[in-house]
């Protein structure tokens, strides 16, 4: 690998190992940095920025600059950056609890939730996490394959991840093309056949979970119209009284965005985006018992309160099909268990009682804690995870105060860096991601694209090796 430099030999400054350099790990690390913290930040793969390189969509280059905050973050005194590092293979929790008086967990949520109805296993049914990240030239995803000789895909879930994969079917080329959209894609988007993306949410139009400037933008696609059934925008009597005296303004926004689509009527284009409400997945029909998808069996719901005073979506009875040859679901992520760090499996996230990792009886573990999605779930934007890092920073603070941070046996920084040399030869300091970055950009620039991805791993392992200065 090459040299962090330069390194912060031995000061007396605390030492905290954040896993994860997506959002809330960057935001994290800002903020102990500025509290006296010395930071190394580890990433399983050589790039930095999680789901701002790996999730948001490649039309939306105004939140991956972003990572520009980012990288202030990382030219300040006390950061190292080892990238190529997995917890769990390379390193364990008690080796990095051995060595940081905090090790601080902000490694996401990077499985997605399943729908748990028949036929989800076809071939043609797939996660939006894995598409996303195909499409985002993630190395994990850069090998799968999506036929796109369909005309129509349907898109299971309401939120902003579904809006980006129903917006990334049907781009033209010259809208894909300007992208840092992994290669691999563009080729395979370029020439698909798919004119129609169904978006199919399971409660009503005032229920949808996307934000308001992502559903608008539909109406700007450059050859797709948006179509919505008027009838599904009658809002029923419990949703009526919920958007006028609870909803809030993104929500009531929302159904006025779907009225003005209803009211212009279908656009005169080749593709479309089709949003249809209050209908639930209810098998995946296909060839034979597990033969390709040919569509999609929904039940027709209707709104009902909870006892707990929400809204949620009951079946009716009524069922069709929407033929269909790709299905992407959509429905949220969860985490996944990391080597012995405590975990609760019923909400996929890191058991933790407002940041500080804790056994099942709720007593905290010292020195561990944790930010970002694998905290609190999937949501919000990418601001979200600042307050989030300040909140578990709060009681980091508070801990250091109270002398309650872990007390490591091996805190020396140049035999820590040793250590991840040894364990993950292949790691990527911060000047071995700054050569790929330099490489990325200067790809793309006679193409007038932001940067063209380097998607392997052996590739940008030996680019950033190719740094000026070591
Ligand atoms: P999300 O916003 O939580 O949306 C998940 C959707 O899946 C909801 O519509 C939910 O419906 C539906 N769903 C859940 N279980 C279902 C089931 N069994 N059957 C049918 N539908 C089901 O999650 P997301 O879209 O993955 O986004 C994650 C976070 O990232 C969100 O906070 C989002 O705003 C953010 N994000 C932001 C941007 C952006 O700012 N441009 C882009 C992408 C993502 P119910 O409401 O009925 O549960």
């Amino acid at each position: 690998m090459t040299e962090n430099a330069p390194d912060s030999a031995a000061t007396d400054a605390p030492r905290v190992v954040i896993v994860g350099a997506g959002p809330s790990g960057f935001y994290a690390a800002d903020q102990l940095i500025n509290a006296g913290f010395e930071v190394d930040l580890l990433d399983a793969l050589p790039t930095p920025f999680g789901l701002v390189r790996a999730g948001v969509a490649p039309d939306h280059p105004k939140i991956k600059a972003v990572t520009r905050v980012y990288e202030k973050t990382a030219k300040k005194d006390g950061f190292r950056f080892f990238g190529g590092v997995v917890l769990g293979r390379d390193v364990t929790r008690a080796e990095l609890l051995e060595r940081y008086h905090v090790v601080l967990y902000a490694l996401g949520t990077s499985d997605d939730n399943r729908l748990g109805i028949p036929g989800e296993d076809r071939p043609g049914v797939h996660g939006a996490t894995q598409f996303v990240g195909w499409y985002n030239g993630h190395p994990d995803a850069a090998d799968h394959a999506y036929d796109l000789t369909t005309e129509r895909a349907v898109v299971i879930g309401n939120g902003n991840v579904a809006i980006d994969v129903a917006r990334m079917l049907v781009l033209h080329p010259d809208e894909l093309t300007p992208t840092d959209t992994a290669d691999h894609a563009i080729e395979v988007l370029a020439e698909s056949q798919v004119k129609e993306v169904v978006l199919l949410g399971r409660r009503g139009p005032a229920q949808a979970a996307f934000t308001n400037p992502e559903l608008r933008e539909l109406a700007d696609l450059q050859r797709a119209g948006v179509d919505v059934d008027v009838g599904d925008l009658e809002l029923d009597a419990h949703s009526a009284r919920w958007l006028e005296e609870e909803a809030d303004i993104t929500a009531r926004k929302n159904v006025e965005i779907l009225r003005d689509y209803a009211a212009a009527g279908p656009k005169d284009a080749s593709h479309k985006i089709v949003l249809r409400f209050l209908r639930s997945p209810v098998e995946i029909l296909g060839e034979g018992e597990h033969g390709p998808v040919t569509g999609v069996r929904v039940v027709r719901n209707e709104i009902q309160p909870t006892e707990g005073g929400g809204l949620r979506a009951v079946a009716t009875g009524d069922e069709e099909v929407i033929e269909a040859g790709l299905v992407l679901r959509s429905i949220g992520y969860r985490g996944k268990p990391v080597d012995d760090v405590p975990f609760d499996e019923r909400r996929g996230l890191i058991r933790n009682t407002g940041g500080r990792v804790c056994a099942e009886s709720g007593d905290a573990h010292h020195g561990e804690y944790v930010v970002g999605w694998i905290k609190r779930g999937p949501s919000g934007v990418i601001g979200t995870n600042k307050k989030d890092a300040a909140d578990t920073v709060a009681r980091i603070l508070e801990d250091r105060d109270a002398g309650t941070l872990n007390a490591p046996t091996a805190p020396d920084p140049d035999d820590i860096a040793a250590f991840y040399a040894e364990r993950a030869p292949d790691s990527v300091t911060w000047a071995g991601w700054e050569a790929i970055d330099a490489h990325e950009k200067t790809s793309g620039e006679p193409h007038g694209r932001p940067r063209i991805k380097l998607v392997r791993l052996a590739d940008l392992i030996e680019r950033s090796r190719a740094t000026s200065n070591h």
